[in-house]
C-alpha cells in the first residue's frame, strides 16, 4: 500500500516510521510519503492560505498547492483522496477495513478554517474522495487525524501484526460481533489486593469463551449500548440490562 501525505506541517508526521508502522515500511509493506504543502507554492512567501470570501475569522486553505500536487502525484481513480475534517463521515472499523483494500490514499490535511471548497470538487472528478472526520470535536489541523486513520488501516494490513490473531475479537471487529472487548489480565494472578477472574485461570476453555462474550456483552451494554443494534444476532437479551 502507497500512502501519500499532503500537509504544512511535515513533521507531525515522523511518528509514521516508530514501532510497527516502521518496520512495514522497512519491509516494503507499506511505501510512505510526506510532502510539504509549501512545495508547490511560487511565491516568496510559500503563501497556502488566505483570507475567506464572503468575510469571517481566520485563514482558507488556497486551492492551486494541492491541485499541483495532486496533478504531480499523478492521482487517479483508483487513488482514495482522504480529506480529514470535523465534517465529514464518522470514522469507523467498517470504514477502516474498507480502506485497508486500497492499493493507495492520499491524505490532505486541513489547516486554518479548512481546505478550498474546490480542491475537493476537483478531487471528485479524479479520484475517488473521502470526507473523514474521527470524531465530534475540533483538532488544530487534519495530520493527527491522518495519523489515526492510518494506524487503524494498515494494523489491518496482511502480514502487518506481529501475530495476526491479535486482530481477532477486538473492539468493533467483525469477529467480536461489533461489541466492544472483554476486560484482559496478565501476570501476576494477584496484584495490590485485586484477583485476576478465577475462570481464567481455570484452564477450562468453554468456560472462559463463555465469561468473555458475557464480559463484551455487558461491557458494551454499560458503555456503548449505540452499539448493540448493530450486533443484536449475537446478543443473548438476558445479560444486558434495560435501558
Ligand atoms: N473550520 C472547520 C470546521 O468548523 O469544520 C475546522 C477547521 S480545523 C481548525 C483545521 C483542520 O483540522 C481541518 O481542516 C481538518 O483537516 C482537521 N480536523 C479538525 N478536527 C477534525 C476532526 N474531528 N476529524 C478530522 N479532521 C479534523
Amino acid at each position: 500500500m502507497r500512502l501519500d501525505y499532503l500537509t504544512i506541517f511535515p513533521d507531525y508526521l515522523t511518528p509514521l516510521s516508530l514501532s510497527l508502522p516502521g518496520k512495514a515500511i522497512d519491509s516494503g509493506l507499506l511505501e510512505v510519503h510526506v510532502h510539504d504543502v509549501r512545495g508547490w507554492t511560487h511565491d516568496r512567501h510559500r503563501t497556502v492560505d488566505d483570507t475567506p470570501y464572503g468575510g469571517g475569522a481566520g485563514m482558507v486553505m488556497k486551492p492551486e498547492p494541492f491541485g499541483e500536487a495532486f496533478d504531480e502525484l499523478g492521482v487517479d481513480r483508483g487513488t482514495a483522496i482522504v480529506f480529514t475534517t470535523p465534517s465529514g463521515e464518522p470514522f469507523t472499523q467498517a470504514l477502516a477495513t474498507e480502506l485497508a483494500s486500497r492499493e493507495r490514499i492520499v491524505f490532505a490535511c486541513g489547516r486554518y478554517e479548512g481546505i478550498d471548497q474546490r480542491v475537493l470538487d476537483h478531487a471528485r472528478t479524479v479520484a475517488d474522495v473521502r470526507e473523514i472526520s474521527i470524531g465530534d470535536y475540533v483538532l488544530n489541523g487534519g495530520e493527527v487525524a491522518a495519523l489515526a486513520i492510518t494506524e487503524a488501516v494498515v494494523r489491518l494490513l496482511p502480514g502487518f501484526m506481529g501475530n495476526a490473531a491479535s486482530l481477532a475479537e477486538e473492539s468493533h471487529s467483525g469477529e467480536g460481533s461489533g461489541l466492544l472487548e472483554y476486560p484482559v489480565y496478565t501476570k501476576p494472578a494477584t496484584w495490590r489486593g485485586h484477583d485476576v477472574p478465577p475462570v481464567l485461570l481455570s484452564g477450562d476453555h468453554a468456560r472462559i469463551a463463555a465469561w468473555r462474550h458475557e464480559q463484551r456483552l455487558q461491557r458494551t451494554a454499560e458503555r456503548r449500548p449505540d452499539l448493540l443494534h448493530v450486533s443484536s444476532a449475537a446478543i443473548d437479551w438476558d445479560v444486558v440490562p434495560a435501558t
